[in-house]
């Protein structure tokens, strides 16, 4: 025997029909689903039905998430890749600097030979000595003149890191602020949903198990391939409530008798009617 709550007519995907959908989804959700007698095909649609229900409902809660998780992964990527940008900015800065002060020490220590030479020339015997020794200081002063021009460059080279590193740091900031509004969109839906999506997912999985396989799996098909996700739909105004094609009479007699299962001609969902039973 149908119970009562089950006599009423919800259509599910009408908003209009939104609180009786609801309170009927609660009442689903407080009873268990029992195995269907082998021979009732009604109670078998009902189960069919009951599950379209339940699986709609998850559907909805996972349309209104929408693109949040994906657009909170993004953001996350790109944090790591600003992150890791930024660390190589400044190994590479570090590297560009201590070259920096090597060539520095080695300025010094060319500017000491040059010291020594020049001493060196006011002790010197001959000519010779002291044009070997000038050539010396004269290869020295060259070798400072690139080491400063090396610096220059290198100068540069850090002044462009720390560029970078601004404008990644001002960049990593941004999608921070970005991410930490994005996750608490996110973490307010799901708060909104989760309890439900979880009773709703452990329900689906109850009415599955008590569903003959056969059935099931037609279901689950018929789900996949449609837009809506809607396998089981009801007549609705004489028509098909998937493709909101037209029935013909004698065809919705079938339906509402419940006798055997009878899919839409045009779309192939399973087509149910409780009117019967008001
Ligand atoms: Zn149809």
């Amino acid at each position: 025997m149908a119970k009562k709550v089950e006599k009423k007519i919800i259509f599910i995907n009408d908003e209009n029909q939104k609180d009786e959908k609801n309170a009927y989804l609660l009442h689903l959700l407080k009873t268990k689903p029992q195995v269907p007698p082998v021979d009732s095909v009604e109670r078998k649609l009902h189960l069919l039905y009951d599950l379209q229900m339940i699986d709609s409902a998850i559907d909805d809660i996972n349309i209104l998430r929408g693109e949040l998780p994906n657009e909170v992964k993004t953001l996350e990527d790109e944090i790591i890749g600003l992150e890791t940008r930024i660390s190589k900015i400044i190994d590479d800065s570090k590297t560009a600097e201590s070259d920096i002060s090597k060539k520095k020490m080695d300025i010094e220590n060319a500017n000491a030979q040059i010291k020594k030479y020049e001493e060196q020339q006011k002790n010197v015997r001959n000519n010779r000595e002291f044009e070997s020794l000038a050539k010396e200081i004269e290869f020295q002063g060259l070798e400072i003149e690139l080491l400063k021009k090396r610096i220059r460059e290198q100068d540069l080279v850090v002044k462009e890191k720390k560029l970078a590193e601004d404008d990644a740091r001002e960049k990593l900031e941004d999608r921070k602020k970005d991410l930490i509004v994005k996750r608490q969109e996110l973490e307010k839906i799901i708060d909104d949903t989760r309890i439900t999506e979880d009773n709703l997912k452990g329900k689906s999985a109850e009415y599955q198990s008590v569903i003959e396989s056969r059935l099931l799996n037609a279901y689950r098909r018929l789900r996949k391939n449609a837009r809506n996700g809607l396998a089981v739909v009801e007549v609705k105004r004489d028509a098909c409530g998937g493709c909101f094609n037209k029935i013909p009479p004698q065809r919705q007699v079938d339906i509402r008798m419940g006798k055997r299962l009878i899919p839409c001609e045009y779309c192939g969902r399973i087509l149910v009617d409780w009117s019967r039973e008001q």
